[in-house]
């Protein structure tokens, strides 16, 4: 892929007010030649986050966070640096420019512009014939009777295709584009004949759009009884990639991650439903499983998962699946239980608005979805019998923390088997698979525990930040590497990843081995979040201080611990200077009562 020039990265960071793009995530005030307000990225009462329209920059006085117009959007959109640009680019009016490796790259970039340029005129064309058209009565009514009104389906672009063999076909080649356009975008095919004709044809018709709103391809459901196959999704194309993209992701994406948490249904039409009854934050898988890149660009979007599935074998399967893909990226992953032969759809229309909401707020832990999906129809009327449950319960409960939870499934089973807790536990006793062992953990902490893991996860995420603008700064970002020492990072992995990038900066993916993937995986994510544009110094600067301000603050309560006070003193006093210089760079006095926010 091209480069964005870093020419026009600069355009878009001078052409955003990085005042209202913050605005629509909290509210701003003015004091004097800053604004300050609540901050977005944790839960406070008095105001510590500031922000400088003249410098660009922001910073939380409570949690450290703080960067610029691309790393608020990247935070707190879950954006990748990349979409921050474009969408900045979109907002302000800027247009981009790449940085051209060779001008077979500038022409692959252009075959894709027309391509974007073709599926969207073609899903408009789709969606008014939906509307306008005899033809599509029966569809128009189908929706309809799943409860969905004309302008849910309308934000979602939903249309028809006609049954005509080339409808599509014609028109695009009257607007200009070629035969073999129509077929890179997976909207014309040839018959065995050698002719080409439309490929989606008497469906409707639902665009799959990426983060940005550009639709990408289709999933289109039969409308005719005997139409096999019931969906038809484009297939793999030059700009849809399969187990990629979630339905309905550009509308749900800032509502998830503000309300840090995104719900997974099966249908197109869930999600519509589920949008039109005021729960935003839902997306679909496109078929059952969900792919590992799926439950990626879902930890971006937020820490809490809920799985809304079928209650059937292959919904059941599919939320196991998950969990494996989940594991080791801290989610917290929740199922919502639904009545047989129900989708969130059909809960919608007979039980009325407030039906899946309160289902969602009752999600069970995964433990526990485990644990039933098990004990549910199992046979349990032989010794033997009960053995073979044991058997699968085991691996389920042996990788699980001690837990009020896991205590009190335990107590359920041992109810349903009929056996005295103190004999069921020794033989639930197991070491746990390896690679269980984290995600059972992380998910099935209690409560309080879990607020601090997200604390956690959002200081490491905001390590991770200034490390990738540490990797784009070429010898000024392997300055403030070197200043940052194995104390300003929470974990391991950062710290090993820290020494690695510094020791091989020119180029720190390559070498990366296989025998530690953990660390290529940290080290390649960094390398891929930096940006190819150098981060300001002044950013660089306070993302530092912010990392010192943490880390004086830990070492802060050590000495309070090992009540060490001449030492604790001296730690306070270098915090309120780190902290005062923070505020001179930003240009504004500390608020006060956000120490220890
Ligand atoms: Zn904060």
């Amino acid at each position: 892929m091209s480069r964005i020039s870093s020419d026009s990265i600069d355009k878009v960071r001078a052409a955003a007010d990085i005042v209202e793009v913050i605005q629509g995530h909290t509210e701003l005030r003015r004091r004097g030649g800053r604004f300050t307000g609540l901050c977005p990225f944790h839960d406070e009462r008095t105001p510590s986050f500031s922000v400088d329209p003249g410098a660009k920059l922001y910073y939380c006085f409570g949690c450290q966070a703080g960067g610029d117009v691309f790393t608020f959007l990247q935070e707190k959109e879950g954006l990748e640096f990349r979409e921050a640009v474009e969408q900045l680019a979109d907002r302000y009016g800027v247009d981009l420019g790449f940085d051209e490796d060779d001008a077979a790259d500038a022409e692959r970039r252009r075959a894709r512009e027309r391509l974007y340029e073709l599926l969207a005129k073609t899903a408009g064309f789709y969606a008014r014939y939906l509307w306008d058209s005899g033809e599509a009565a029966k569809a128009r009514a189908y929706l309809e009777g799943r409860g969905l009104g004309r302008e849910g389906l309308e934000q979602f672009g939903v249309g028809y295709a006609p049954s005509a063999w080339d409808r599509v076909l014609t028109s695009a080649l009257r607007s200009g584009f070629t035969e073999a356009e129509l077929q890179a975008a997976g909207l014309a095919q040839r018959g065995r004949q050698g002719g080409l004709y439309d490929r989606f044809r008497a469906r409707i018709m639902f665009p799959l759009r990426d983060a940005r709103g550009r639709v990408l391809g289709f999933g289109a459901r039969a409308t005719r009884a005997g139409q096999q196959p019931k969906y038809v999704n484009t297939s793999e194309t030059e700009v849809y990639r399969k187990g990629r993209s979630l339905f309905g992701l550009d509308l749900a994406r800032a509502h998830a991650t503000r309300a840090d948490e995104v719900i997974v249904v099966e249908g197109y039409t869930d999600v519509i439903a589920l949008h039109q009854a005021g729960m935003r934050n839902v997306v679909a898988a496109m078929g059952t499983a969900l792919t590992d890149e799926q439950v990626a660009e879902l930890a971006r979007l937020a820490r809490v998962v809920l799985l809304a599935f079928d209650a059937d074998r292959s919904g059941q399967e599919a939320m196991l699946r998950v969990q494996s893909a989940a594991a080791g990226r801290g989610l917290v992953l929740k199922v919502v239980r639904l009545p047989d032969d129900k989708d969130p759809c059909d809960l919608l229309l007979e039980e009325g608005p407030d039906s899946f909401a309160t289902r969602a707020g009752e999600a069970i832990s995964f433990l526990q979805f485990q644990v039933e999906s098990v004990m549910d129809g199992a046979d349990l009327s032989s010794a033997a019998a009960k053995d073979r449950v044991l058997a699968r319960l085991r691996p389920v409960l042996a990788g699980v923390a001690p837990s009020a939870e896991r205590d009190e499934q335990v107590r359920q089973v041992a109810d349903r088997l009929a056996l005295p807790e103190h004999l069921l536990v020794p033989l639930l006793e197991q070491p746990a698979p390896a690679g269980r062992t984290a995600a059972g953990m992380a998910e099935r902490r209690p409560a309080r525990a879990a607020v601090s893991a997200g604390a956690a996860a959002r200081g490491e995420r905001w390590e991770r930040i200034f490390l990738a603008m540490c990797v784009s700064s070429g010898e000024r970002g392997r300055e403030y590497l070197a200043r940052l020492s194995d104390e300003h990072l929470s974990s391991e992995v950062l710290r090993r990843a820290r020494a690695w990038i510094l020791e091989h900066f020119d180029s720190p993916t390559a070498g990366l081995s296989d025998a530690d993937p953990q660390l290529a995986q940290v080290v390649s994510e960094i390398v891929v979040r930096a940006s190819s544009e150098p981060v300001s110094q002044p950013a660089l600067e306070v993302g530092f201080l912010g990392l010192e301000r943490r880390r004086l603050e830990a070492a802060t309560k050590l000495a309070a611990a090992a009540e060490d006070f001449q030492r604790q003193h001296e730690l306070t006093l270098e915090r309120s200077r780190v902290t005062e210089t923070i505020a001179k760079l930003m240009g504004e006095e500390p608020t006060v009562g956000s120490e220890g926010a």
